[in-house]
């Protein structure tokens, strides 16, 4: 195809490079504005899609876009992501040795690469390529790092400054998920780059449902929740390190595999939680807030808050974490009040205990909202919704509210009988006129209100009494055991004749499901052929070694179920096939649905894959070069050459494995009782046989 102009290269990259036909709001204009060799600050929620506004003109710059990225973990799935999509990237940071270094500083030189990733203190190791002719632009990720106003100041960050000044022509792309105004202005400011054109998206994140829910019998409602959702991936938040381990080894006796995350696990443990996490092999974590900072995880379906987080901001980050892949998903949290008192606990004595408290009295109100949730949340950030979302448990099912004026006076009366000494939960007792030992004890049965509520459930004293609360008609003395208050509205409800309105409970087996859940359970017509192509994406994902999601998202993949492509071009047509993808998984995602749909698969094609690497390989290249050449990686030609061999092509299969290894690998086959998955082979050499030396043995003992 012949490129006329900026635009139509610009469209044509998007497809072969990303898959993609058309950009998401706001991310055409700034990659116009990075190619025009304008600096801008973008500002767009997680998921948004951030990354193509940079990687995107990476491609049609002469020279590589310098990615600074504060998490080393995090760079290599962005780098693996990349090349996946045949993008020339590499990583330069600590992690390397000289030699390895020495390499990518070659490739900068030469313009071998597209985008290179650098942590902040690994720059001044790349001082002699700090140069306009080798560099093209540089993307600042997390460039709310560089702002000691922002939530997760880097002090590495601040040498940023001096880069402007060294590369004064080229264009500088800085980009947050979160930034006020203070943080924005510091951000242009630190980096020098002033008159940076902002784009600023709105954070509300659709396709995440809200919900919230009574905190009874957590564990079991979250057994049921995973129930209905298997095979897919989330996160539990809990408060404490112990919460963690005993959620998960609770959901472990209901028969749900979870792994525990938390600050007290070593670096190693937290490191293989969080790859099988990414990779798939762990489906759910039990975490403390620690977990999700550099997980670029794009099909997490769903975020549980098993305990309230402290604020809005923290909440928010980590409900955030669902979804990026823009699919449906869910967030509950499960509102305590115990929860609230222990957080205040927290907080108190703290250096800033009053703003503490605020933010747990925003996020409370947030709990207890009888609004849509999610105008709650945005006009936090200072957004305003103009319509109510209908994909909150509010929106859903809107409260009924009905007269409660004499279930308010009842409650304020046995408080104010109770000298306003005592916690919800005796007054609660008192009302239903409870025998326990502390009623017993304390001589509360002699009171006046004794047993005036008992036509009332617990559960739904406690509901009222949070909402008399709620609305000002007593309060919480925190300082004083949590005991209940009255104040000025009491009297009026107690005196004057004031009505009160209230709403009535739910329980939780009345909530109309929050989704149409059925469908993402079993796809349309529960064909079941969206988990044969999730186990073969998981079979690829093994034998590349990259997680799951890189080979393609979940979005893609359930296009790919929707549209059952059968051909080359059909495939290609496939939202996130660009035209890597399409070489390199092509053939067998087709080959799969082609099965599924009970035909046989069509004759090779002349276009065969491993035909041309082939072709390579009798002109003499070697894996490496073959794989450079054809942009796949290495594993992939391996998997045809392993192929080309049990189809009894000449190939020297000896070069590749040694007689020994496939004696081995014979082994491993009869104790096994000949399994097909590669990683069935690769455990039981403890992962000390490489995955394309298995198939390579494979392809041997298969030929006989
Ligand atoms: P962020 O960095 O803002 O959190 P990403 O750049 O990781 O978000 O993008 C989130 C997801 O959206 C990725 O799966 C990405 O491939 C997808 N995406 C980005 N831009 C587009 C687009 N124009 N069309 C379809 N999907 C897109
Ligand atoms: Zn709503």
């Amino acid at each position: 195809m012949e490129i006329t102009n900026l635009q139509d290269a610009v469209y044509s990259n998007l497809k072969t490079y990303f898959g993609y036909d058309s950009f998401r709001a706001q991310q055409k204009d700034i990659v116009e504005t990075v190619l025009n060799n304008n600096d801008c600050l973008v500002i767009m929620p997680t998921g948004g899609g951030k990354s193509i506004c940079f990687q995107l003109p990476a491609l049609l710059f002469p020279g590589v876009t310098l990615v600074i990225s504060p998490l080393i973990a995090l760079m290599k799935d962005q780098v693996d992501g990349l090349n996946a999509n045949g993008i020339k990237a590499s990583f330069f940071n600590s992690s390397q040795g000289a030699e390895e270094q020495e390499a990518i500083i070659e490739q900068v030189v030469n313009k071998q690469l597209k985008l290179l990733y650098v942590a902040p203190e690994s720059l001044p190791a790349l001082q002699n390529i700090l140069k306009e002719t080798y560099i093209s632009c540089v993307a600042i990720d997390e460039a709310h790092c560089i702002s000691s106003w922002g939530h997760d100041f880097r002090p590495s960050y601040q040498q940023l400054g001096f880069l402007k000044a060294t590369l004064p022509k080229t264009p500088f792309i800085a980009l947050t998920a979160t930034a006020d105004k203070a943080t924005r202005d510091d951000i242009l400011k630190q980096l020098q780059i002033e008159h940076a054109r902002q784009f600023i998206s709105s954070f509300d994140r659709e396709n995440i449902s809200l919900e919230v829910r009574p905190a009874d019998n957590r564990v079991s409602q979250i057994v049921k929740f995973i129930r209905k959702r298997p095979n897919q991936s989330g996160i539990v938040y809990c408060l404490s390190r112990k919460a963690t381990e005993q959620l998960a080894s609770k959901l472990a006796n209901n028969g749900i595999k979870a792994k525990a995350y938390h600050a007290g696990l070593n670096f190693d443990e937290r490191s293989k939680v969080q790859e099988e996490f990414i990779f798939d092999k762990t489906q759910i974590v039990c975490a403390t807030v620690a977990f999700g900072m550099g997980i670029d995880k794009s099909n997490v379906r769903w975020v549980v808050h098993y305990n309230m987080p402290k604020n809005i901001e923290g909440y928010y980050q980590e409900i955030g974490r669902a979804g990026r892949d823009g699919l449906k998903s869910h967030a509950v949290l499960f509102r305590s009040y115990a929860d609230v008192i222990q957080l205040r606990n927290f907080a108190s004595g703290t250096s800033n205990e009053e703003v503490q408290v605020a933010k747990i009295e925003r996020m409370k109100q947030f709990a207890e909202a009888t609004s849509c949730r999610r105008k709650i949340l945005l006009s936090y950030f200072g957004e305003l919704l103009a319509e109510n979302c209908g994909n909150c448990d509010v929106c859903k099912n809107p409260p009924q509210f009905f007269d409660g004026t004499i279930i308010a006076q009842k409650a304020l009366s046995a408080i104010y009988r109770l000298k306003e000494t005592e916690a919800i939960g005796m007054v609660i007792d008192v009302l239903r006129g409870s025998h326990n030992a502390a009623v017993l004890e304390k001589g509360y049965t002699q009171l006046k209100t004794f047993g005036i509520g008992k036509d009332i459930a617990w559960k739904d004293w406690q509901h009222f009494i949070i909402q008399l609360i709620n609305q000002g008609f007593c309060e919480i003395a925190f300082h004083k055991n949590n005991a209940l208050h009255l104040t000025e509205f009491s009297k009026k409800v107690l005196f004057e004749g004031a009505k009160v309105s209230l709403t009535k409970p739910v329980t939780v087996a009345e909530v109309k499901p929050v989704e149409r859940e059925r469908k993402v359970a079993k796809p349309k017509g529960g064909s079941g052929l969206f988990e044969r192509l999730r186990q073969l994406r998981y079979k690829i994902a093994l034998e590349e070694n990259i997680p799951a999601y890189l080979v393609f998202s979940d979005a893609t993949l359930k296009e790919i179920e929707r549209e059952r492509p059968m051909s080359e071009d059909d495939f290609l047509r496939i939202s996130g096939v660009g035209q890597r993808k399409l070489e390199v998984y092509g053939d067998e995602f087709i080959a799969e649905i082609l099965d599924f749909m009970g035909s046989k698969p069509k004759k090779p094609k002349k276009t065969d894959t491993h035909m041309v690497t082939y072709e390579l390989y009798k002109q003499g290249l070697s894996i490496e070069e073959i794989s450079v050449k054809r942009k796949l990686k290495s594993p992939t030609i391996y998997s045809h050459i392993a192929k080309l061999y049990k189809d009894g092509k000449a190939i020297n299969i000896y070069d590749f494995v040694t007689k020994s290894e496939v004696a081995a690998v014979k082994k491993a086959y009869k104790d096994l009782g000949a399994p097909d998955a590669l990683k069935s082979y690769f455990d039981y050499f403890n992962e000390q046989m490489d995955y394309f030396k298995i198939r390579l043995a494979l392809s041997v003992i298969e030929k006989g």
